[in-house]
């Protein structure tokens, strides 16, 4: 089994895969619950404009070996326990009979590497596309990126997670991705912003150009934090990079 590569798991390249292929949410089902079981993929220039939207029930795939999808379960409960309080800290600010301050630390890092596990999923099962058809997903993923969900190495550069100083909006009840794809070349996805609670995290994959960078401009990369205000009432995510 330790040199087994399965051709349909995405994580084939560490070799140690399982000979069975598990069909699972690539967004896990617990953290589905939480924020909104509806889903748009939308992106510059994927179909022309338009949104693609899914429900639960059709983003499950067969992307990863069972050894691999089972070594990143850690992640997403991780994730659950993340946005769970994100959830009460947004409850929280809106409603204005409490005084309460409320300070809670968060691994950076392994919610940084939830959402890269999040563009694998949705990237390898053809969610993400340019000119109005899917992207090829023929080639295994870059090293950076599995080496960083599954052996939890710092991504290379100036890649990862970046928040932009946006007011929140609650668009609709679920989560929207929109993918940023290189204009030339390669056609690769450089970046993706997710929209979670009204929250939009963007990642930033790879060099935007030859001798780039994955940069976002006019946002914060491995950000302190998140604050809620409302009046007395104050909830700190304090984000820990270490
Ligand atoms: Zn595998």
């Amino acid at each position: 089994m330790k040199e087994y590569s399965h051709p349909r798991c995405y994580a084939r390249s560490l070799l140690n895969c399982s000979k069975t292929i598990m069909k699972e949410h690539y967004i896990s089902s617990s953290v589905l619950s939480l924020i909104g079981t509806e889903l748009e993929i939308s992106g510059t220039p994927w179909l022309k404009g338009q949104i693609k939207k899914l429900t639960i029930n059709n983003i499950t795939s067969n992307i990863l070996c069972g050894n691999h999808n089972s070594q990143l379960h850690r992640l997403d409960d991780y994730a659950f326990d993340f946005f769970s309080l994100l959830k009460k800290s947004t409850t929280m600010a809106n409603t204005t009979n409490n005084i309460a301050h409320e300070r809670t630390i968060i691994s950076g890092k392994k919610i940084e590497s939830w959402f890269i596990k999040l563009y694998l999923g949705a990237h390898w099962s053809g969610q993400f596309g340019k000119d109005g058809a899917p992207l090829k997903t023929k080639l295994d993923p870059e090293k950076y990126l599995l080496d960083n969900v599954f052996n939890d190495i710092p991504l290379p550069h100036d890649f990862g997670l970046y928040l932009v100083n946006l007011p929140i909006i609650k668009t609709f009840n679920g989560i929207s991705i929109t993918s940023y794809v290189c204009p030339i070349a390669n056609s690769k996805i450089l970046a993706i912003t997710c929209s979670l609670l009204g929250l939009p995290f963007t990642i930033s994959l790879r060099e935007a150009i030859h001798n780039g960078t994955g940069k976002i401009d006019h946002g914060q990369r491995h950000p302190r934090g998140i604050t809620f205000e409302n009046g007395q009432t104050k909830s700190e995510l304090i984000f820990d990079w270490t």
